[in-house]
């Protein structure tokens, strides 16, 4: 349940990022592309405000050719902006700049009959053609720069998006990682015991359970050993409970130690604990047990608080359930109690008291 909600939380906050980044991304798209155009249209209007004057030089000198060519292709930017494929991309984006460019084009259109007049009657180079190509030179000049502004701006519109994504990418980092950290302490405290941090009750009826389901596939048996410290009761009346609390601690160290990763090691009562040894019959986990049982008592010998743990060991089989397993284990450790602790006792139907050496 834990680790669906972790893949959960994960998922939904890749998928937020994603998406934050998806939009991001489209923006500095349609930001880069507007400048583009800005690019070609400050181009443009450059060419505008310089042919303006190089016409009225070219038509004073009589070099009518000259600023022919010029004036067609004038011609043909107003055309591209206001009728051509320039219009249909600017149009919807930029209805100002098309106003403004409509204005332009009709004082371009009094710019050429000023030019005209002055070509019938070159007397008349007069305040028509002085104040026509002023005016265009102006309206062309004032668009440029406010074009160029313009396109600062979405320059550093760009750069803030870019520290904006790192930012995102950054911080949503950041978040799946305590996340994640914050996922995992909990779900290992959920499944540990706080005070020794081997595997806690819960945790023991998961992993039965797991074993359980291999042995109906396998058909090979594994085994618990149930533990019990020797009258721990002493230790604490005579040491004080931290002191027990400490014996604990060592306690599972050391049979933490002497086990095999494979094997599993829980507390599954104050000072009781269980081994589940997989892929493991009576007789091997009797000598496991034995062992176990001589660790500790050499382990603890020379120290403040001597103590021994009696252990009481069932194997599951396939005609054994779960419950009657732990049942047995626990019988069998009744047993060990009874005859004397200090001792590993193998639950059968009669039991078997081995005796340590
Ligand atoms: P026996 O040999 O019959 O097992 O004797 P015992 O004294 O060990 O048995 P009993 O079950 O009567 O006592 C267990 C004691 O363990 C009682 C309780 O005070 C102590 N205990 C249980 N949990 C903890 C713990 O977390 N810390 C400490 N210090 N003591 C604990
Ligand atoms: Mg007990
Ligand atoms: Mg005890």
């Amino acid at each position: 349940m834990r680790a669906v909600s972790t893949s959960a939380v994960l998922t939904f906050g890749a998928t937020l990022f994603l998406a934050a980044n998806i939009f991001i991304a489209i923006h500095i798209y349609s930001i880069y592309t507007a400048l583009h155009n800005d690019a070609v249209l400050i181009n443009e209007l450059g060419l505008i405000r310089g042919s303006v004057q190089r016409i009225a030089n070219l038509e004073l000198q009589k070099n009518s050719d000259a600023s022919a060519q010029t004036i067609a292709m004038v011609d043909g930017v107003f055309d591209y902006y206001l009728r051509g494929a320039g219009h249909t991309s600017f149009v919807h984006f930029n209805a100002d700049l098309v106003q403004h460019l409509h204005k332009m084009h009709t004082e371009w259109d009094d710019f050429k009959s000023s030019v005209e007049a002055y070509r019938l009657d070159p007397e008349c180079f007069d305040a028509h053609f002085a104040l026509s190509s002023a005016k265009l030179w102006g309206s062309s000049n004032y668009l440029l720069l406010h074009k160029v502004l313009n396109s600062d701006r979405k320059t550093n519109n760009i750069r803030l998006l870019l520290y904006y994504i790192g930012f995102l990418f950054f911080s949503t980092f950041l978040v799946l990682l305590v996340v994640k950290v914050g996922v995992r302490t909990m779900e290992y405290r959920s499944t540990h015991d706080a005070l020794t941090n081997v595997g806690n009750r819960g945790a023991f009826d998961a992993r039965l359970e797991e074993e359980t389901l291999r042995l109906d596939r396998s058909g090979r048996p594994f085994s618990l050993c149930l533990l019990d410290i020797d009258h721990f009761k002493t230790i604490n009346d005579n040491h004080g409970h931290a002191a027990g609390d400490g014996v604990l601690k060592k306690l599972a160290e050391y049979m933490r130690q002497a086990l095999r990763k494979t094997d599993g090691l829980f507390r599954v009562g104050g000072e009781e604990f269980v081994v589940l040894a997989p892929d493991t019959d009576a007789s091997q986990a009797l000598a496991l047990a034995e062992k176990l049982r001589s660790i500790v008592e050499q382990s603890f010998a020379q120290t403040a608080t001597p103590l021994t743990i009696s252990i009481g060991v069932a194997q599951c089989d396939t005609h054994t359930t779960p419950c009657d397993l732990y049942k047995n284990a626990d019988m069998a450790l009744y047993e060990a109690k009874r005859t004397g602790r200090n001792k590993v006792v193998v639950f059968q139907k009669k039991h078997i008291t081995v005796e340590r050496a």
